[in-house]
């Protein structure tokens, strides 16, 4: 979450959950940094909870204004902020029902928000297409580009006109990659003044994009001749939609043999129906689908499970076998099922998809941990466990550098977000070396007046 203010008016790029240890999480979250009556209105850059998370909690403390994001990024926040509700609210549930039974005597928790305040943030959501230049304070214009991070995500750029001059600010929410399925590449940014960059990858290099689906083949061939299955922990919104289409591809090509794949997760299931209600986001390989009237996100061995019922019947299915289910860092959600059920047999793979955030438990199986906690109890981890980096939504240090490319000549100062500490010191280091343009990581709470 970043606060910009002009004019008296503070407008939030951004409001999104913290991930990451429970404890921090927890704290973090639930803590407001600013009244949420000061603030006149809401640019959401993408649908990830990490950005969209806590708009709810916006609302529930008051706030009543506008939240502009595209189309596609509107509609997957329905599904998604209902999905993190309901979360926060069986977890308080849980929680409760646990210190009930053990007679802690500490007082109930109550769910950060819930969906009534889901229902009341909908409404205030504005759908503003990719390059429609909207006004949404006095003297403040925004246009969001595609950012080529998942369906609907955009980078923003802001103008400030205040008589003759002009301060143009571009924030990256989470920028992609080129040749991503499904999507298009990140746009090309126009000239601005001051850039709020993320630096997730802000030192590291992913391999290609195009090697992916030959790895995946791979991975999944060697899987089925140890007679195992494979566990793919995904981000239900985006990863498991590219998963499906790659694994679409490879069985249509006979690169897979047809063994059934199963989606599992009711997330999963409502965001794979605002994917096809989006076509206009699809790049050239997703519309080519389209045009011989076939469902990027559907064939015949393929399943999707929304019944927790059907879910269960997955543990103790023999023989080759493809579960994809979130959560993607394994914090939470139907995978810990599959994982606890799967870990332990040396013919199983476990496919680590995107990006583990320090303390999870994907971050430790991905890091190589022989024994893992789950569900608090410690399990053997016998699977072989692989990683896919290249199906990483972000784009890595080259690629920052080269989307930063054509509009480094203006640039009077770039910030560096979203990122580890090392991370964006890092991609600080490279900016002003590559650039020599003034670059720092924006710390918790730091302030920066831009003329
Ligand atoms: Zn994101």
């Amino acid at each position: 979450m970043h606060r910009l203010t002009v004019n008296g008016q503070t407008v939030l790029l951004d409001c999104g959950l913290y991930q990451g240890r429970r404890k921090d999480a927890e704290r973090l979250n639930r803590e407001l940094p600013l009244r949420a009556d000061s603030i006149e209105a809401v640019v959401l850059s993408h649908a990830h909870i990490d950005h969209s998370g806590k708009i709810p909690l916006l609302v529930k403390q008051g706030y009543r204004g506008p939240i502009y994001a595209t189309p596609a990024t509107v509609d997957l926040c329905d599904a998604m902020l209902r999905d993190t509700a309901h979360i926060q609210e069986s977890d308080a549930v849980f929680t409760n029902k646990r210190q009930r039974r053990r007679n802690t005597g500490e007082p109930d928790v109550v769910p950060l928000y819930d969906h009534n305040d889901v229902d009341r943030t909908m409404p205030l959501f504005r759908k503003v297409p990719y390059h429609k230049v909207t006004s949404i304070v006095e003297s403040l214009q925004y246009e969001p580009y595609d950012a080529g991070h998942m369906l609907g995500s955009s980078f923003v750029v802001l103008t400030h006109r205040d008589g003759p001059k002009t301060v143009r600010l571009a924030y990256s929410g989470d920028l992609g990659r080129p040749h991503l399925p499904i999507i298009r590449d990140p746009e090309t940014p126009p000239p601005v003044d001051y850039l709020i960059l993320e630096s997730t990858y802000g030192d590291r290099l992913h391999s290609q994009q195009t090697e992916v689906a030959g790895k995946l083949a791979g991975i999944v061939n060697r899987t089925v001749q140890r007679g195992g299955h494979l566990i793919v922990p995904a981000f239900a919104v985006g990863r498991v939609q590219q998963l499906v289409l790659m694994l679409h591809q490879l069985t249509n090509a006979k690169q897979i043999p047809p063994i059934p794949i199963f989606v599992d997760s009711p997330l999963a299931v409502n965001v794979t129906a605002v994917f096809r209600a989006h076509p206009e986001c699809f790049d050239e390989e997703a519309r080519q689908f389209l045009d011989r009237q076939e469902d990027p996100f559907g064939f015949s061995t393929l399943q999707y499970i929304r019944d927790v019922e059907e879910s269960k019947k997955l543990n103790g299915r023999q023989g080759p076998f493809i579960v994809i289910s979130p959560s993607g860092m394994c914090e939470a959600g139907r995978v810990l099922h599959h994982l606890r059920n799967g870990v332990g047999d040396a013919r199983n793979t476990v496919l680590i998809t995107g990006f583990q955030a320090q303390n999870t438990l994907g971050r430790k199986l991905q890091s190589g941990m022989k024994r893992v906690n789950i569900f608090g109890d410690p399990t053997d981890v016998n699977a072989e466990v692989l990683s896919l980096d290249a199906l990483s939504g972000h784009a890595d240090r080259d690629e920052l550098l080269a989307w930063l490319a054509p509009i480094a000549p203006t640039l009077k100062k770039v910030f560096l977000v979203h990122g580890e500490p090392d991370e964006s010191a890092a991609l600080a280091a490279s900016i002003r070396e590559r650039y020599k343009i003034e670059a720092l990581p924006a710390t918790r709470g730091a302030n920066f007046v831009l003329a």
